[in-house]
């Protein structure tokens, strides 16, 4: 009896144990109310595969699962430093920080820019050839999804294309071109990793390879195939998810700096029919993209005179509206439907709301822009990770992890929450954000320490220009950027 008491308390002490243990878990978090989940976020990651010169040529003859150890040989051995881009050195010293922080996340959400800044021109320098530029490019984004599937295999990443991806150099991918064409089932396959697990063209060999998921075929019955080669735009049902869609549009399309804007206007009536069946289906959305709404702050205080948009504000659909105005009455109309919207391309860690245009106050939508991994924009190289309700889709929290250059280590950030005393991201939390930043000398020094991920030395938020930056959250357009610059005083600055 008493043996057996003690094996029951033994019993007891171990289930403890292992709470506490699960507790830590990424992705179980034992007594929580509502079912929560985690994924990880990261955004431009721009890996550059001609770091080595002596290097490429064996990259271009060699097959993706020998890449790992070619790079391997790389003269840099340090991940790359302020103003450069990705190196290997700095991609699988993020994987491992990932992987420690989060080994198993329901998914990865990817906001677009594999490729390095002027792939085409650094490939030139080994072969003017337009197929062997092709292959290489093809190749980098098969090596990016054995590294991701490496670290975390079976785990989706769910990704949108940016302005530095595709065959066509900055801005340009063709509708139904070649790179869609040819990437599609690239994508599909080990990326967002759906499908039957044959045995596809340039995965042979030895290495990690691509672990493939039976998903049952939620992209597919969304229509992958067609939407993907169509636009470079698809919805899928995230894993791990009940009543959820994910809807990646292609907003490199809404940029005045690519030949094919009439692809925006599609982008975005599809984007409308996603949401009225998520609406009419009951399931909540988090839209993914690469290129922010609004103004571009720091191309703007550069070249003063005209503000500088990221979504041009001429074209118009049949409405009669430009991508941005369209795009705030969907966010109105499908309020309740959206959960979040996430994008890239800034390269530096802040957000946007848009604002509610009826009321004159408030907010109906908010853009979570991720920090890149690239610090070539002299921010330090950075991922995300969120916490998030699997069944109401509600963004709870999200940490920044990022590599600190001089100490050549990882460090946590901060954290949404403790920082911004929210609990929860939604349009009226991150609009009391913003307004806290007028009132809350601490508010602004945390956006403003936190925006170009605590690199000191180079942040572009200064005195003179807090005020700009700070009309940048929720003034989207040239007309409301400039009446918010010249309106009212902001007290306080950095
Ligand atoms: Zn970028």
């Amino acid at each position: 009896m008493r043996r057996m008491r003690k094996c029951a308390t033994c019993f007891c002490f171990h289930i403890l144990l292992l709470c506490l243990w699960n507790s830590t878990i990424c992705g179980q978090v034992s007594g929580a109310a509502s079912d929560e989940g985690r994924f990880l976020c990261v955004s431009d990651i721009h890996f550059n595969p001609f770091q080595d010169d002596a290097l490429v040529p064996r990259l271009m003859q060699s097959g993706v699962p020998t890449w790992h150890g070619i790079l391997e040989k790389s003269r840099e051995r340090k991940p790359s430093p302020l103003g450069e881009e990705t190196n290997y050195a700095l991609l699988i010293s993020t994987l491992k920080r990932m992987n420690k922080v989060c080994p198993t996340p329901d998914f990865i959400l990817f906001s677009g820019d594999t490729l390095v800044h002027e792939f085409e021109k650094k490939f030139g320098k080994y072969s003017k050839s337009q197929g062997e530029l092709r292959k290489f490019v093809l190749k980098t984004y098969e090596f990016m999804s054995y590294e991701f599937n490496y670290f975390f295999p079976r785990v989706p990443i769910y990704f949108t294309l940016g302005n530095n991806d595709g065959y066509d150099g900055d801005y340009e991918i063709p509708p139904s071109g070649s790179f869609l064409h040819a990437g599609a089932d690239l994508f599909r396959r080990y990326w967002i990793k759906e499908g039957s697990s044959g045995s596809p063209g340039g995965f042979e060999g030895p290495g990690p390879g691509p672990k493939v998921l039976e998903t049952g075929g939620e992209a597919a019955e969304l229509g992958f195939a067609d939407t993907f080669v169509k636009g470079g735009n698809y919805g899928v049902r995230p894993v791990r998810t009940r009543h959820a869609s994910l809807i990646a549009i292609n907003s490199v399309y809404f940029s005045s700096r690519n030949s094919y804007r009439s692809q925006g206007r599609q982008q975005l009536e599809w984007l409308e029919k996603q949401l009225k069946d998520a609406r009419d289906g009951d399931r909540k959305v988090w839209i993914l993209m690469h290129i922010l709404p609004g103004i571009d702050v720091r191309a703007t205080l550069s070249h003063p005179g005209q503000p500088t948009v990221y979504w041009d504000e001429t074209t118009r659909n049949s409405r009669g509206r430009t991508y941005l105005q369209e795009f705030k009455y969907l966010m109105k109309k499908y309020g309740p439907t959206v959960r979040g919207v996430f994008s890239g391309h800034s390269h530096m860690d802040h957000f946007r709301v848009v604002p509610d245009a009826d009321r004159g106050r408030g907010a109906s939508a908010f853009v979570h822009v991720t920090p890149a991994l690239s610090p070539k924009f002299r921010n330090n190289a950075a991922f995300q990770l969120f916490r998030y309700d699997r069944d109401s889709m509600a963004l709870l929290d999200y940490e920044t992890h990022y590599y600190h250059p001089q100490y050549n280590e990882w460090e946590k950030e901060y954290d949404f929450r403790q920082t911004y005393r929210r609990s929860v991201l939604t349009p009226g939390s991150l609009d009391k954000v913003r307004e806290a930043m007028i009132e809350s000398g601490y508010v602004r020094s945390a956006f403003i320490r936190f925006y170009d991920v605590n690199n000191s030395k180079d942040n572009p938020i200064t005195k003179t220009h807090w005020k700009a930056y700070w009309c940048g959250i929720a003034s989207l357009t040239r007309g409301e950027f400039a009446s918010c610059l010249s309106g009212a005083e902001l007290p306080g600055s950095p």
